[in-house]
């Protein structure tokens, strides 16, 4: 049996990433940028006004105070998006709002608050530095300057500048397309009446909100039943569709594990059993001519969800150019005590506690348990060589509470 370690080597090797592709700004939300971006003009890219006021020349209303008010005639109006008609003369202001551009002669904005908001002619009642109330052309970004280098994940935070320095497009590794399928004659879709011994089709629901929340675009196809042609027939359209497949079901030792019984005649798709606990049976490789990297999933839904998180996150995540593959680890003291079978890795549902000790789901570690996973937000690592944890002792914990 190969350890969890080997191979998730193994399908990080069978994947790289996607290859750069120009997309509209409005599309490159949490895309990976693959070119430095620099600033074709300055920002801000004129000197405008901070505050809504009149704009100045400082020198002429140094003495202005609340008992004896400066009286300058206000010779134009700018709001935000115009430009003043006239340059600032001796004895004169400009009514300006914020964002708009500063006028010639005016070195500083008296806030309105600092006035008696004349339209006509306007009583200044306060004194103001130069430069008071400006944002000077550059003061942010230099013109030229690198504003985001490549490697950057654009979320809302780096949206803002791209858009500042007018990316109409940007050169991104795009999000994965995955196709996930999932398998077994006993699946049907959530809503529908069941009759005895069928399930509802509960692990292309967990795959594709686990893929997205990796980072990647992903949809259902499927339940396909275990029959070889009709998973032939869906894989083969989903093929060009896609950059990644993810299959659920079909991999173990029963008489009808189409997927096994179908990928393994290609040749280039390989099935083994890692020493964890869930998810025992997997399989990885490519298919078609474009050789597309297919991860195929153990059925059990908690083995389907604990494979993901080993494997097919950190995969999603090279393909998007991503440097950080993993989930926060860390060590936390675990509540109760737990059981774990030997040789293999187990990854235990668990639950952080106010105290932020962990403590596994009460409603045990099946690999069916769904109740317990859905609770969870941790889980707990118990390694090969141990097989039990007493209450109060230090464990490794994967970090499940952050996307
Ligand atoms: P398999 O790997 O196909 O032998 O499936 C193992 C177990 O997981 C069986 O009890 C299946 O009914 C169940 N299972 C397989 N696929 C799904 C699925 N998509 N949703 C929920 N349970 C499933
Ligand atoms: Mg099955």
């Amino acid at each position: 049996m190969l350890n969890v370690d080997d191979y998730r080597a193994r399908i990080l090797a069978s994947v790289e990433p996607l290859a750069p592709l120009n997309v509209p700004l409005s599309s490159a939300h949490e895309c990976v940028l693959a070119e430095d971006v620099s600033a074709p003009w300055p920002l801000p890219s004129f000197d405008n006004s901070s505050m809504d006021g009149y704009a100045v020349a400082s020198a002429e209303i140094a003495d202005a105070s609340a008992e004896s008010p400066v009286a300058l005639t206000v010779i134009d109006d700018v709001p935000a998006g115009y430009r003043a008609s006239e340059s600032l003369r001796p004895g004169t202001a400009i009514r300006i709002m914020t964002g708009a551009p500063m006028p010639e002669g005016a070195d500083a904005v008296v806030p309105v608050e600092r006035t008696d908001a004349g339209v006509d002619t306007v009583l200044i009642s306060d004194s103001v530095d130069p430069g008071a109330y400006v944002r000077k052309a550059a003061e942010d970004v230099v013109a030229g300057d690198v504003v985001m280098r490549a490697g950057t994940l654009i979320g809302a935070r780096q949206m803002a500048i791209l858009a500042a320095v007018g990316c109409g497009t940007v050169k991104v590794r795009p999000r994965p397309r995955v196709a996930v399928i999932s398998t077994g004659s006993e699946l049907v879709e959530p809503g529908t009446p069941l009759r005895h011994g069928l399930i509802t089709d509960s692990n292309s629901y967990l795959l594709v909100a686990a893929c997205h929340e990796a980072g990647a675009d992903a949809y259902r196809v499927g339940p396909i039943i275990d029959d070889e042609a009709a998973f032939m027939t869906a894989i083969e359209d989903q093929l060009h569709r896609c950059d990644l497949i993810l299959t659920s079901g079909g991999v173990s030792m029963g008489a009808y594990d189409t997927v096994k019984a179908v990928l393994s005649t290609l040749g280039s798709v390989d099935f083994m059993k890692i020493a964890m606990n869930p998810g025992m049976p997997q399989g990885h490789g490519h298919v078609g001519e474009d050789r597309t990297p297919i991860i195929t999933l153990p059925g059990n839904p908690v083995s389907s969800y604990i494979s993901f998180e080993n494997f097919v996150r950190p995969a999603i995540r090279l393909m998007r150019g991503l440097p950080d593959l993993d989930r926060p680890i860390l060590r936390a003291r675990c509540a109760a005590s737990l059981t774990s079978p030997p040789h293999k890795r187990q990854f235990a549902r668990a639950v952080f506690l106010p105290s932020g000790d962990v403590t596994p789901v009460g409603t045990g570690q099946g690999s069916h348990v769904l109740g317990g996973l859905a609770e969870s937000d941790a889980l707990i690592v118990v390694p090969e060589e141990v097989t039990s944890v007493a209450a109060g002792d230090e464990v490794t914990v994967v970090d499940l509470r952050h996307a």
